[in-house]
């Protein structure tokens, strides 16, 4: 290609760049869903939330499903001074095998969420694997839709887990699906620190 074509191709795509960015005027918080059996998703989010943070932002985290180890993102934030950390459920359905606490724990964890959600003091919230709670039917959708449309218009919220409630991704500003095209488990990989927790 000669100078001049590429010229004149960054040229247009500069046009075309300028004029959806002209386009994007609203300022206000947006839902970020990150869903998909892919890994990436927490790590993601919190990834995100080190950019606000970094930037003076005031987050709050809620794990609703509690892992066996502690991870190494709690450990690293969960002193931060702009960072709540709320590590809420009891363990993976799968091990508790105790679905009548499973749902209290849901509840409980709910309901600080909701008191997030009024909280302007939040510039964002990260929900982690809150849509889990609805694929076993520990909490319904609708009371979570309703407190997420009436949130602080300048509060972000990320949530993530692998399937993601249709009525969530009704009112999702940005979606992105994290596939899994390999993963090292499969290969015979133990899991480990730094990497998976
Ligand atoms: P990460 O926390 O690494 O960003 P994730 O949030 O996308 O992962 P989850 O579905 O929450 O993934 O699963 C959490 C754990 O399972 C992590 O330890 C992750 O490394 C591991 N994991 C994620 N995807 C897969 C997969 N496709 N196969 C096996 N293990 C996975
Ligand atoms: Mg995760």
């Amino acid at each position: 290609m000669t100078d001049s074509i590429h010229k004149t191709r960054m040229a247009n795509k500069k046009a075309a760049v300028d004029a959806k960015i002209a386009k994007a005027t609203q300022e206000r918080g947006v839902l970020i869903l990150l869903k998909g059996n892919g890994k990436g998703k927490s790590s993601s989010a919190f990834g995100t939330m080190a950019r606000s943070v970094g930037h003076g932002k005031r987050c709050a985290v809620i794990q609703f499903i509690k892992g066996r180890m502690e991870t190494g993102e709690f450990k690293f934030f969960k002193d931060h001074p702009l960072i709540d950390w709320h590590v809420m459920g009891h363990g993976f359905t799968w091990e508790t095998q105790n679905k009548s606490l499973d749902i209290i724990a849901a509840q409980k964890a709910w309901v600080l969420a909701e008191e997030l959600l009024q909280n302007e003091r939040y510039d964002m919230l990260v929900f982690d694997e809150l849509s889990y709670m609805f694929k076993y039917q520990y909490l319904d959708v609708e009371p979570v839709v309703a407190a997420l449309k009436k949130r602080p218009a300048m509060q972000n919220v990320i949530i993530t887990g692998r399937t993601m409630a249709l009525p969530l991704q009704e009112i999702a500003d940005t979606i992105s699906s994290v596939q899994d095209e390999r993963h090292a488990f499969r290969q015979g990989v133990k899991a480990q620190v730094g990497i998976e927790f």
